[in-house]
């Protein structure tokens, strides 16, 4: 049980006896207050301030902040004023109890008003003193501690608002310690499975991990005395929660976060960190582009260090931060390290106090321009988290992306199927791109239909890991059941040629065939095919067990329906259309690319079997396929329109239009049009044909 002596043994350590006495005073003070009260636990309610001083203590804060702690809740608990303690301990330190009374004091109309209201507040006490934040934060820490006797539904609601007020208010305060401490308890509360599963796999790895942490450890530090510099190696572990947001934001595997090992080396001045750096990089190779100089250049909130990270042995990465005691100080306790606080003095606040001060002061005109409580908590905490962008499901929950999240990733933050079946959304109500990035404050609506594929070129510009890797595989899957279906075909069509086929032969054979090639199963061996890997007729002569070298000769050609999507595609250079003789060209990976049997760009490999594959049209082929035709005609006004109205007359669409003026006389027109097949064809040609003023038209073709 901690008691107050053995608190004030530790405050003698660095305030004077007046100062401590006057913590005492308070003490006792609350003590009585708070009489007859206790706390959910069931011990005495005084525990709960002592608790808090003493953490504050930790931090080694000023006698007003231990003071205030012990009496942050007699306003609020036991209904003595505020001019009482004024007249008992003086002004600064009524004013720090009133300032944490108030913000523990609000009744809130909605919980999302309450949490801005809640955090309205303490930007303003902030502003005015800020060491009722951090005795705000010693509050709530201790309270987060002693969670466990709260009931289900208080219990998330208080770690909630931890995890999204306080636990980032610590991180801006460079609060390293209370931060992870926040958010470890947090993590508890709100997820109780999750964090103890991922306890107990961090228990297991750490077993594993031992013999390489201190092999490592060891080296650096021979590294250190070999080279006459003193520094304290430790390793380091990620905290729980940190983990979680890793594995779910970046969607990474346990292991592969647990790979990493991580490592801190504090040192006695800012020199002998560069030292140490050259030092370690001449130990093991450094990982080009992960070095950060945070030392001449610290975070926003004050934070120091060198980061580097290496190759080690077997090629484990360690990530090496290096830095000095100070340094260290400053990066676990942040703004509380730097305590300048001279009660009585116009202080000068420098360093991590400054940049918080100026954040403080940011958000107070921030809270000025806005309108309304949950306005300013959306531009606080875009202020908070700069790489997020915060926006609303047409429902109205809000939806936290990273920045530069476009309408894709939200559809697939939203759930996958949504994000597999999209095709359009509407940003604050109107069509938007779904290219476009997201703005914090947007609706988000999006639009989607069954059976819509993701698009390839989404991967273009999509930032979230869950939308990239979802989309990948959507593309995978269909690419593969598209390559096996045209494998399939090319295989029987040469098998038919040599009077066989794949429903013939039988499972031994097949199986092996696939032996013969290291494959599991048909199916790869028919994507193989498919994709032009493998030689459709090679691996019908080996599944016929058939040595000879001699061509099947009645083989017919492969027919084409037009729905093989994404494993066989259009030569650019000729745009066959149905009714054209082609033939398939295969290229390793690519699937088969269809040309003009008399396309110049495949002269020499036409007759190669191992690349060039007859083709044929499907009596029910289907789809729309671009031609290009130049047309020369007298130049006349309106021409664009004529040629078009004609186009369209003949159902035809026409896709791209240019135009090169001959002389003033003649104009040549470039037109893409979209037509069926070769019948279609003739009768746009018709058309066009028909129109006044038309010389000549001619199909392009390599
Ligand atoms: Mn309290």
């Amino acid at each position: 049980m901690p008691s107050i002596d053995a608190l004030a043994d530790r405050l003698s350590t660095y305030l004077d006896d007046d100062q401590v006495n006057l913590v005492r005073r308070a003490y006792f003070y609350a003590e009585q207050a708070h009489d007859g009260q206790r706390r959910r636990s069931g011990e005495p309610y005084v525990t709960h301030p002592l608790a808090v001083a003493s953490i504050l203590a930790d931090m080694h804060m000023d006698h007003q902040s231990l003071m205030a702690a012990m009496l942050h809740d007699v306003i609020e608990d036991t209904g003595i004023a505020k001019e009482a303690l004024d007249a008992q301990f003086g002004e600064s330190v009524a004013e720090l109890v009133d300032g944490v009374s108030k913000l523990t004091q609000m009744n809130f109309e909605t919980k999302a008003e309450a949490q801005a209201e809640n955090f309205q507040k303490m930007a303003m006490a902030m502003a005015r003193d800020i060491r009722v934040i951090l005795v705000k934060l010693a509050d709530r820490l201790h309270n987060m501690r002693t969670l466990e006797v709260l009931s289900g539904e208080k219990r998330r609601r208080i770690a909630k608002e931890t995890l999204e007020i306080y636990a980032p208010i610590a991180n801006r305060l460079g609060m390293h310690s209370m931060r992870v401490e926040f958010e470890d308890l947090g993590f508890k509360a709100m997820h109780p499975m999750r964090s103890e599963r991922i306890r107990a796999a961090v228990k297991r790895a750490r077993g594993n991990r031992k013999e390489i942490v201190n092999k490592i450890e060891e080296s650096i530090t021979h590294c250190l005395a070999r080279e006459g510099m003193e520094g304290e190696v430790m390793g380091r572990e990620k905290h729980l929660y940190g983990i979680y947001q890793k594995m779910r934001g970046k969607r990474r595997a346990f292991n592969e976060i647990m790979d990493v090992y991580a490592f801190r080396i504090v040192v006695d001045k800012v020199d002998t960190c560069y030292r140490v750096l050259g030092a370690v990089h001449n130990l093991y190779k450094p990982l080009p582009g992960r070095f950060k100089d945070y030392i001449a250049i610290p975070k926003a909130n004050g934070y120091q260090s060198l980061h580097t990270t290496l190759f080690g042995m077997h090629g484990v990465p360690i990530e090496i931060q290096i830095r000095t005691r100070e340094m260290e100080e400053l990066a676990n306790n942040g703004i509380a390290a730097h305590w300048l606080y001279k009660s009585n003095e116009e202080d000068q606040p420098k360093g991590s106090h400054a940049r918080a001060r100026q954040w403080v002061k940011g958000v107070l005109e921030m809270q000025q321009r806005a309108g309304n409580s949950l306005e300013f908590i959306e531009s606080v905490k875009i202020d908070l988290f700069p790489d997020e962008v915060y926006v609303f499901t047409p429902k109205g929950k809000i939806m936290e992306l990273p920045k530069g999240s476009t309408a894709v990733d939200f559809a697939y933050a939203v759930h996958t199927d949504v994000g597999n079946t999209c095709i359009a959304c509407r940003i604050n109500r109107r069509l938007a791109p779904l290219s476009e990035p997201l703005q914090s404050g947007s609706t988000v609506e999006i639009v989607s239909a069954p059976g819509a594929r993701p698009n390839p070129a989404w991967l273009n510009f999509v930032v979230t890991g869950k939308a990239r890797t979802h989309i990948r595989h959507a593309l995978k899957q269909q690419r593969r059941s598209e390559s096996i279906s045209l494998g399939e075909r090319l295989l029987n069509k040469v098998l038919t040629g040599l009077d066989s086929h794949l429903d013939k032969i039988s499972a031994e054979r097949i199986q092996a065939t696939l032996g013969e090639y290291r494959l599991e199963v048909i199916e790869d061996l028919l994507e193989d095919i498919g994709l032009g890997n493998r030689m459709a007729y090679v691996v019908a002569r080996r599944l016929l067990a058939d040595s000879g070298d001699e061509r099947p000769s009645s083989e017919g050609p492969l027919a084409i329906r037009g729905t093989e999507g994404l494993v066989l595609s259009y030569a650019k250079c000729c745009t066959p259309i149905p009714g054209d003789p082609i033939v398939g060209h295969l290229s390793a990976g690519k699937g088969m690319v269809v040309h003009l049997e008399n396309c110049k760009n495949i002269g020499e490999i036409r007759h190669n079997p191992e690349k060039c594959i007859q083709l044929s049209w499907a009596k029910d082929v289907t789809g729309e396929f671009n031609v290009e035709l130049r047309v020369e005609l007298e130049h006349q006004r309106g021409l664009i329109a004529l040629l078009a109205s004609s186009v369209n007359a003949a159902d035809g669409n026409i896709e791209k239009i240019g135009m090169d003026e001959r002389d003033g006389r003649i104009s040549v027109v470039q037109l893409i049009v979209s037509v069926h097949d070769r019948v279609h064809l003739a009768r746009v040609i018709r058309k066009l044909r028909a129109l006044k003023g038309v010389i000549h038209i001619n199909r392009v073709r390599a």
